[in-house]
């Protein structure tokens, strides 16, 4: 789909992006800043947060916010703490981007690991959970509230090897209907993206032998995260989208 974005739809809207420091959550950050938004770059490195911020501020976009966290030790405490700095700091959240997640280890089902399985779930599931109800109070005062998970292929459809990574998405997928379905009569629209194979680290990690050149860049699959975020998508809930629906799911060739 052709996603048409106005050049300032986001303009004056405070986003969340969650990853923000690194691959697709470090592009998101910049194209939403790009559009007009302030935006909240959280992540657990604080120097990759750092250069995402230069980076917005010498582009000259909106001056964006940095909030040090690691979903993978972060409590439910800490979450409503950084939604009242939120609030206090800015007044309003217009939306959220989920993107933060970690792979963990690839291997057959036996084999995979009981503190693999704690840390995807721990980070991918548990961590949205506990980081979107602390904010929604906020989005849902919000005139056009948007959430935006990230899944995968493998969130929908299992796949050999993908053990605790499907499963998450699978959750993933399942918070984001239950969420939609909840907000469906208000400003709130919640929808899911499955990037396809992007040039990122994580990817790079899944698929080894890989020709990253064959894959595209965060940057190209960026219209949909825009249209997911901005008024243009008000018409939208509960749908987990392809950002490469023509695409083949699994290795490069
Ligand atoms: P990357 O690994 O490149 O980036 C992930 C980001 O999440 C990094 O900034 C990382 O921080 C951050 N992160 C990881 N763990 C934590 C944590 N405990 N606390 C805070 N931040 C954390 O991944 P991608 O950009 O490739 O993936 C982005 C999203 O897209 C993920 O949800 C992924 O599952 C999904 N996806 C990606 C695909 C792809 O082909 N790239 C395909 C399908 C889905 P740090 O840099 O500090 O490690």
């Amino acid at each position: 789909m052709d996603y048409q974005i106005a050049e300032n739809s986001l303009k004056d809207r405070v986003i969340l992006v969650t990853g923000a420091g690194d691959g697709i959550g470090r592009q998101a950050a910049i194209s939403y800043a790009a559009h007009g938004a302030t935006v909240i770059l959280l992540g657990r490195t604080v120097a990759k947060l750092e250069a995402v911020y230069d980076e917005i501020e010498s582009l000259g976009y909106p001056q964006p916010a940095i909030i040090p966290m690691d979903m993978m030790g972060a409590t439910k405490q800490n979450y409503l703490d950084m939604a009242d700095t939120i609030e206090g700091q800015f007044g309003r959240l217009d939306g959220v981007l989920h993107n933060a997640s970690l792979l963990g280890v690839l291997s057959p089902f036996d084999q995979l690991g009981e503190d693999t399985y704690d840390d995807v779930m721990q980070v991918n599931v548990k961590a949205q959970f506990l980081l979107t109800q602390a904010i929604m109070p906020l989005v849902k005062k919000a005139e056009d509230g948007r959430i935006v998970f990230t899944s995968s292929t493998v969130g929908h459809q299992g796949r050999s090897f993908w053990g605790a990574y499907s499963m998450s998405k699978f959750a993933t997928e399942g918070m984001m209907q239950i969420l939609a379905d909840e907000m469906a009569n208000t400003n709130v629209r919640v929808n899911a993206i499955n990037p396809g194979g992007t040039r990122t680290g994580m990817r790079a990690k899944a698929f080894p032998a890989e020709d990253p050149s064959l894959l595209k860049t965060p940057e190209e699959i960026m219209p949909l995260y825009l249209y997911l975020m901005g008024p243009e998508s008000k018409d939208v809930n509960g749908e987990c989208i392809d950002a490469q629906p023509k695409r083949k799911p699994g290795a490069a060739s």
